[in-house]
C-alpha cells in the first residue's frame, strides 16, 4: 500500500473544511468499500480523512411523529440488531442483516453504504421503498434531501465537494407491513445480483396502497409505479400478483454484469416481486 496522510478530525464542520480544502482527500468511515478499492490500485489517496473520531455521528433514535434517526457512522450491524429498527422497521433490519457477512456488517456504516454509490447493494433499496432522506452537512450548513434523488447512478450520488453524509432519516412506518428479500447467484453472503423491498397496506383484504423497489439490477433502486397503480384498490389474487410481476419485468432496465445477464435479471425480477408480495400478504 503507499503511503497516505490520515486526518483524524473530531467534529463534522473540521471534517468538511479538510475535505473542502483538498480535493484529493476522501473521507473513510468503517473502511470495507474504500480499503478494498486502495489495495487494489483502484484509488490512489493522497489524503484519507478518518470520520470515526467525530462525536455524534453515530446511533438511533425513534420518534412516533418523526419517525427513525440513524447517524452515518451507525455500524449495519448496530441497525439490523436495534430493538426499535426491529420493532417498527423490520424490513429495514433484514435488508441490512442481509449485507455479506458478520465482520463486513461490524465494521461498516449505513452512511459509507449509501455515500459509496454501489447500485448492488441492499439497505438501499429498502430505504427508497420507505421513503428516507439523508442529511448532507457542509461546516455549517445542513440540506435534506430524499434518498432516491442521493443515488443518482452507479458510484454516482448527489454529495457536492465537501459535503459528508451525516444521518439518515426514515419517516414514521405507519400501518405498512413489508419485507426485503434479497437473491444472490453465489454465496448468501454475495452481493445482490437482485433486491425486491415491498411495503403494503391492506384494508380488509384490499390493497390500500402499495411501494415496490427494485434494487441491484439497474444503477439505482427503482420504483414500480405502474405496478404499485395497478395494485391499489384490488385484492391481491394470484393474477393480481401475476400482472404486477410481469410489469415489473417488463419495467426494469436491468445492467448485464458479473451477477447474472440483462435478460436473466429481467425474469428474476418477475419471479421475486411475485415472492415478495406473496411474502407480505400472507
Ligand atoms: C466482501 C464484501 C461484501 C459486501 N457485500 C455487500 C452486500 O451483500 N450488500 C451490501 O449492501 N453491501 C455489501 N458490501 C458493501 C458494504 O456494505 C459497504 O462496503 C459498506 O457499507 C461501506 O461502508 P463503510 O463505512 O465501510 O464505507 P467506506 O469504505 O469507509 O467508504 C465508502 C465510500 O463512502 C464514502 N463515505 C463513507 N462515509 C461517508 C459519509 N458519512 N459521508 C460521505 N461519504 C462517505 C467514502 O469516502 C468512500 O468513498 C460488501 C462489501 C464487501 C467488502
Amino acid at each position: 500500500m503507499r503511503r497516505f496522510e490520515l486526518a483524524e478530525p473530531q467534529t463534522l464542520e473540521e471534517a468538511c473544511a479538510l475535505l473542502n480544502d483538498d480535493g484529493d482527500a476522501k473521507a473513510l468511515a468503517g473502511g470495507t468499500a474504500l480499503l478494498t478499492l486502495i489495495k487494489h490500485g483502484i484509488f490512489i489517496p493522497k489524503t484519507l480523512v478518518n470520520l470515526k473520531k467525530i462525536g455524534g455521528m453515530s446511533g438511533i433514535d425513534y420518534d412516533r411523529q418523526r419517525g427513525l434517526r440513524i447517524g452515518a457512522l451507525t455500524s449495519i450491524y448496530d441497525v439490523e440488531s436495534s430493538p426499535l429498527v426491529c420493532q417498527y422497521y423490520p424490513w429495514l433490519a433484514e435488508a441490512c442483516h442481509l449485507v455479506a457477512n458478520i465482520r463486513i456488517r461490524n465494521m461498516a456504516t449505513i452512511g459509507g453504504n449509501l455515500a459509496h454509490g454501489d447500485y448492488q447493494s441492499d439497505p438501499p433499496t429498502a430505504l427508497v421503498a420507505l421513503d428516507a432522506s439523508v442529511d448532507l452537512t457542509r461546516g455549517t450548513g445542513t440540506r435534506q434531501i430524499k434518498l432516491s434523488e442521493f443515488l443518482l447512478g452507479s458510484y454516482e450520488t448527489a454529495l457536492q465537494p465537501g459535503e459528508l453524509l451525516s444521518a439518515l432519516v426514515v419517516p414514521p412506518p405507519d400501518s405498512w407491513r413489508g419485507t426485503y428479500i434479497k437473491f444472490t447467484t453465489g454465496s448468501s453472503e454475495e452481493r445482490p445480483c437482485a433486491g425486491i423491498a415491498a411495503l403494503l397496506r391492506m384494508e380488509q383484504g384490499i390493497c390500500r396502497d402499495l411501494r415496490l423497489v427494485v434494487g441491484a439490477v439497474s444503477p439505482r433502486p427503482v420504483r414500480m409505479h405502474h405496478a404499485e397503480e395497478f395494485a391499489r384498490g384490488k385484492e391481491i389474487s394470484e393474477a393480481v400478483l401475476q400482472t404486477i410481476g410481469a410489469e415489473a419485468s417488463r419495467v426494469v432496465d436491468p445492467i448485464d454484469d458479473l451477477r447474472g445477464s440483462a435478460s436473466y435479471k429481467r425474469q428474476l425480477v418477475g419471479v421475486l416481486v411475485r415472492r415478495a408480495l406473496a411474502a407480505v400478504i400472507h
